[in-house]
């Protein structure tokens, strides 16, 4: 694990030892389940929308590695507050992070989320850093199904 020492940031220590938004939402309207088949992580994603299309709140719960804890309690902490819109654009730009098809320093609208912009050099880690993001998809296409990340690089 030494080389990834320095992923292991002093930010996504803090969010993986104390995670924000974790646990189950009441009044969600939108739901989805993560599964890292690589890794192990796992992830459950509530979301409540309004009717004009904003987040107004969203939760997780899950098990798995620090990454994958840090990032879906970063993510959450990104999207509390934002239109869905918005959050479709986040993640893009997260997912072009993540797998080097952005410089880490492009995606001004990402803020602390770069911090994951050193997975790219771990091929197995891209996952752990995106399932949330994929959860999210998924939940906000109400598409309920687990998500399967074991097909390609995203
Ligand atoms: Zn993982």
């Amino acid at each position: 694990m030494s080389d990834l020492s320095e992923l292991y940031q002093e930010l996504i220590l803090d969010h993986q030892k104390n995670p924000r938004n974790f646990g189950q939402l009441e009044g969600a309207n939108h739901h989805a389940e993560g599964f890292n088949a690589l890794c192990g992580d796992k992830i459950s994603l509530d979301l409540k929308t309004d009717a004009s299309g904003v987040i107004e709140d969203l939760k997780f719960k899950g098990s798995g590695c620090a990454i994958s804890k840090a990032s879906a309690s970063m993510m959450t902490a990104a999207l509390k507050g934002k239109k869905i819109d918005e959050a479709e654009i986040l993640f893009h730009q997260f997912h072009d992070l993540v797998t080097g098809k952005s410089a880490p320093e492009s995606g001004e609208v990402l803020g602390k989320l770069k911090v994951f912009a050193g997975v790219r050099d771990y091929p197995a880690r891209v996952k752990c850093a995106s399932l949330a993001w994929h959860t999210l998809e998924a939940a906000l296409h109400d598409d309920q199904k687990v998500v399967s990340s074991d097909e390609g690089d995203d």
